[in-house]
């Protein structure tokens, strides 16, 4: 019996999994394949660093400039300065995702690989643990508390009662590569495209000649039909990296591939109804935990993986798992900074994927240095804007 079973060893469930097992629980990390590389810009924003002070030793290029540019190509450079906390490193994810399992592990926790959790284990209704498919039969994981961490396609998440199917105007749809080649792009800055659908592009340096490419589309169905989300993103990133305005930094005819690969992520912020019920709890993907607008999920993964860790300690020390504890986690002052972030992204975001609107706000955001370091600042490290940036944008 383990105090907790998660299920995914994702960058949510790892760090949850860290925490839990410093603290002295035995915790079961149940990982469908460790080989599989996430689908991912990797782009992380360095607040990582403080959950996991240790990736600092893999001395990551720091990306302190952003170019981004609206969907006819007007560019706004926006530079965090040199000694700002705030900065970016892209890595991949096959190396992230292994390096924070790891962590896990050397912590205490019990990773168990291949191994695929499709339902609950239950007992007179209550959730008593997971069960999984394993390359040698079905087994069984029993625990005091569930973590469900395994990401947008969840299927305990839907299991659980605690959230429903996404539905279709909550998803987005992405698809992206690691190319490896000789480019144009400056290793200290991360390229972003906001296209004329509702989505964007993106090209992020890797170092070595290697860069992640990519775009994605959200919503997308609303304006240009469900076919659209199904069958054509494979056509809008064909049409992104083959692009006049991308060719300029990504000029080569041919790049090695050395990867490519599609995937959804949720894109209506942290879900509404909540996120736990009795001895059980959604984090990460499985949750929304990913910024509308950008697509930034690692980082608040991290955070609800380390909010979903206390929130649980909690509940062992006062010897009560129910629900009445768990919901702490969703009153969690960083949980809710990042709910409130995220909602103020998808109200924003309604005018951000506007052309017209967003060659208005680089206009304004190359005259007003106030302003531009607030779209930095809520675009990339998720801090709220001032009240003076409300009343510029409704100006305009
Ligand atoms: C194309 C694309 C680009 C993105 N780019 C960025 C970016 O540049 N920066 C950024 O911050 N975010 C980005 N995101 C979002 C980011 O990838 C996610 O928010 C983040 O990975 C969420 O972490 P997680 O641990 O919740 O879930 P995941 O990272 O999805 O981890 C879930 C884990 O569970 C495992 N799993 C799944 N099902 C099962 C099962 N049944 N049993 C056992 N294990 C299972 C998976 O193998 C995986 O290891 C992007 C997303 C997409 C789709």
């Amino acid at each position: 019996m383990y105090d907790v079973v998660i299920s995914g060893a994702g960058p949510a469930g790892s760090k949850c999994a860290e925490v839990l097992a410093k603290n002295g629980f035995k915790v079961a990390l149940i990982e469908k394949n460790t080989n599989w590389r996430k689908p991912c810009g990797g782009g992380v924003n360095a607040e990582i660093f403080n959950y996991f002070p240790s990736l600092k030793k893999l001395n990551l290029q720091k990306i302190n400039n952003v170019s981004m540019f609206s969907a006819d190509y007007t560019k706004l450079d926006l530079n965090f300065g040199n000694n700002s906390e705030n900065y970016y490193v892209v890595m991949d994810r096959l190396i992230l995702d292994n390096f924070l399992r790891k962590v896990a592990v050397d912590a205490g926790a019990e990773l168990f690989d291949k191994s695929v959790s499709f339902d609950f284990i239950t007992k007179n209704k209550e959730k008593i643990g997971i069960k999984t498919r394993t390359p040698t039969g079905i087994k069984d994981y029993y625990g005091k508390i569930l973590i469900i961490a395994d990401g947008m396609s969840s299927k305990l998440a839907t299991k659980s009662g605690l959230r429903g199917k996404w539905k279709s105007e909550d998803l987005g749809l992405a698809k992206c590569s690691i190319l490896e080649g000789n480019n144009r792009l400056k290793e200290d800055s991360l390229y972003v495209y906001l296209r004329k659908y509702k989505g964007y592009g993106w090209i992020f340096p890797m170092g070595g000649n290697r860069f992640n490419i990519g775009c994605g589309a959200f919503g997308a169905m609303n304006s240009l039909g469900k076919e659209y989300l199904n069958y054509d993103l494979h056509k809008i990133y064909s049409e992104f990296i083959t692009d006049p305005n991308i060719k300029k930094y990504i000029p080569e005819n041919k790049y090695k591939k050395i990867w490519s690969a599609s995937y959804p992520l949720p894109n209506s912020g942290v879900m509404k109804k909540p996120t736990y019920s009795e001895n059980l709890m959604l984090i990460g993907d499985a949750a929304g935990f990913v910024s509308p607008i950008s697509g930034e999920g690692i980082t608040p993964s991290v955070v609800s993986g380390n909010v979903a860790a206390e929130t649980a300690i909690e509940a062992f020390e006062n010897d009560n798992i129910s629900s009445l504890i768990l919901k702490k986690f969703k009153i969690n002052p960083h949980i809710k900074k990042i709910i409130q972030n995220f909602k103020l992204k998808k109200r924003l975001s309604e005018i951000f994927y506007n052309g017209q609107n967003l060659k208005k706000i680089f206009e304004l955001a190359e005259k007003v240095v106030d302003f531009k370091n607030q779209i930095i600042k809520m675009l990339l490290f998720n801090i709220t804007p001032q009240s003076n940036f409300f009343s510029l944008l409704n100006n305009f």
